[in-house]
């Protein structure tokens, strides 16, 4: 499984089509958090981790992102739902 994970890593790297992990990992970066909303303060908690990836999801909307820091590689993942709705409840 973590092979597979690599591979994929290294042909995001090589492959100059498809989705540019790479490009995404900056786009967090400069903005300094999600990318999906706008709203302050911006901040990401932190779910599984695997390897040499975390997902963290935005404290604000609950988009999820694969994060692979040592590489600069991001990955669009699932919203927490719950987190969501368990935010709104309150
Ligand atoms: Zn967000």
């Amino acid at each position: 499984m973590l092979i597979t994970k690599l591979w994929e890593m290294l042909r995001s790297k090589i492959s100059p089509e498809p989705v540019d992990h790479e490009k995404l990992w900056n786009q967090l970066v400069k903005a300094r958090g999600c990318i999906k909303c706008n709203k302050e303060p911006k901040g990401f908690y932190e779910g599984p981790t695997g390897g040499m990836s975390v997902n963290v999801f935005c404290t604000q909307c609950g988009q999820g992102y694969n994060l692979s820091p040592i590489i600069h590689w991001a990955e669009l993942i699932h919203k927490d739902e719950r987190y969501i709705e368990a935010k709104q409840s309150k």
